[in-house]
């Protein structure tokens, strides 16, 4: 029988079916963090459980570590207590941490790829929503809460139940300035944020097939903000090529075995889907959160919904987003002013996001009005952009040049929103008060859309956008 990557990954996870009808997976890589894991350690150390499997299990700091002024201890008590506590349950367990002095540390999901921890076939699990970004692989993985961290750290196994898949096709040609942030933002337009309760999505079709694993990466880390358990993209040439002489990848001929192998996985030609939806990628325009999740967008050109046009039990969400954005129905996303730009994040913080928004900004300057910052992924991609020139770039426009780390993603540290601020952001997540103030207001875009957003102070179609040079 043909079989979806979802299915032969499953299958070979599965240790046994559970009395409650669920699965025990097991759980072939661990990612953890300072802010999910200490709870969850501690629950383990309560019980006298020692770590199942620490070798499996790989940690970094992201989630709170401030991005400036990293000497130690941290000026925010919660950061310090956080780090210091990760630290501890390293060295206690025995698991390796890519800490501030490994040059290695960043976003958890940028750095498990980047370090070729991140695999076609694995299972991945860690306590953050966005886990899925290792999907991009051909990865199974999973976001998980608190007390799973805790069970896997205990069994480095998961109890789940099996999703549907659902395969969504893109094909043909994006346009210029058209990004992989602009096809998901659409997908999730289109199938609502609840669309993909129960689903896991598996991204196919030419436009998929033509994207980088970066680009790839965009797309999948969303697949939460759709409501899927996970994305996923078969492996190809494009996959194997990025893992070659990855850090923790195979070498020599045991690349070769794996290669074939993870080739292996991919869906089967005429395996069964649960549902198949398309998109036409030459009709994706660069897209624009106005409201208050990651559906509620329009096209960069077009204007904000009239709740006449939806349906009535959609209304009363449609008018509380317009009322907390203070926008209006009808009217045009672009021109919106902005007061700060954000460009980061596991969606849009890595080496090729950061070039392409240098492209943009070289030479011109961040509006007077505009606080602007550039958080790079990680430690990797903040050297090699400086290795580059980059910084120089964004620091000569007025932008902020930081460490790596969440940042204003969810603006645990002290890169924060105030007040009733407008930031164009290149993160995944728009609700209320999730980058730091509880009335600010978030755009979810593209990072080449924030940069010239920064630029003009204001929503423009990086398209047409000549800008002040
Ligand atoms: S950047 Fe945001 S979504 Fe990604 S891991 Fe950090 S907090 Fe989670």
């Amino acid at each position: 029988m043909p079989q979806t990557l979802f299915q032969k990954v499953w299958d070979r996870h599965a240790v046994r079916t559970l009395p409650n009808g669920q699965t025990q997976l097991y759980v072939g890589v661990h990612l953890i963090h300072e802010v999910t894991s200490p709870q969850a350690f501690e629950e383990l150390e309560a019980r006298g459980w020692p770590v199942a499997a620490p070798d499996r299990t790989i940690a970094t700091l992201d989630h709170i570590i401030p991005t400036q002024g990293q000497a130690r201890p941290f000026a925010d008590l919660q950061a310090e207590a956080m780090t210091s506590a990760l630290e501890r349950h390293c060295r206690t367990h025995g698991i390796r941490l890519f800490d501030l002095a490994s040059g290695a540390q960043g976003i958890v999901h940028v750095i498990g790829p980047e370090l070729g921890l991140t695999q076609p076939g694995m299972t991945i699990a860690c306590g953050d929503s966005h886990t899925s970004t290792h999907g991009a692989f051909g990865a199974m993985a999973f976001g998980i809460g608190t007390s799973q961290v805790r069970d896997v750290l205990a069994s480095q196994t998961l109890a789940m139940s099996p999703s549907r898949v659902r395969r969504i096709e893109v094909n043909g040609h994006l346009g210029p300035g058209v990004t992989a942030k602009d096809v998901i933002l659409t997908i999730i337009g289109r199938l609502g944020v609840q669309g993909g309760v129960g689903y896991a999505y598996e991204y196919a079709g030419n436009a998929i097939q033509r994207m980088s694993m970066d680009e790839r990466m965009t797309v999948c880390n969303m697949s939460i903000e759709g409501g899927a358990r996970l994305g996923y993209v078969n492996p190809d040439d494009t996959t194997v090529e990025y893992l070659r002489g990855r850090r923790f990848a195979p070498a020599g001929d045991a690349f070769d075995r794996a290669a074939a192998w993870w080739r292996s996985l991919a869906s089967d030609p005429g395996a069964v889907y649960d549902d198949v939806v398309r998109f036409d990628a030459a009709a994706i325009a660069p897209t624009v959160t106005w409201g208050i999740n990651p559906g509620q967008s329009v096209a960069v050109d077009g204007r904000l919904p009239h709740p006449r046009s939806v349906d009535a039990r959609d209304r009363a969400g449609l008018e509380e987003a317009m009322a907390f954005m203070d926008l209006a129905p009808g009217q045009p996303i672009a021109g919106t002013k902005i007061d700060v730009a954000f460009i980061g994040s596991c969606t849009n913080g890595r080496l090729s996001d950061l070039r392409e928004s240098a492209r943009l900004v070289q030479g011109r300057r961040v509006a007077p009005h505009v606080r602007a910052l550039v958080v790079p992924g990680s430690q990797a991609v903040r050297a090699a952009a400086e290795h580059e020139g980059l910084h120089e770039i964004f620091t000569a426009a007025g932008f902020d040049w930081r460490g790596a780390g969440c940042s204003m993603c969810l603006a645990m540290n002290q890169d924060r929103l105030h007040g009733r601020e407008i930031c164009a952001s290149s993160s995944n997540r728009n609700f209320k008060g999730r980058q730091g103030s509880p009335t600010g207001r978030t755009l979810l875009m593209s990072p080449t859309m924030v940069a010239a957003a920064a630029i003009a102070g204001e929503v423009v179609d990086v398209r047409s956008w000549g800008g002040p040079a």
